[in-house]
């Protein structure tokens, strides 16, 4: 579980908006694109993340 205080402070590294953390990935709540959390940290990498297959 990430700490809100933390994840208020990400910002997502394609797009700039905010993220949430869902399903143990950190969500960005403007593009879609999911991050990994890997050892308690998210991980804010354009290549590590996943496109929203929405988008
Ligand atoms: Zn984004």
């Amino acid at each position: 579980m990430i700490e809100q205080k933390l994840l208020d402070i990400l910002l997502c590294p394609a797009c700039q908006g905010d993220v949430k953390e869902e399903n143990a990935k950190i969500v960005c709540l403007k593009c879609g694109r999911k991050y990994p959390i890997k050892n308690g940290i998210p991980v804010l990498l354009i290549d590590e993340s996943e496109k929203s297959a929405k988008a």
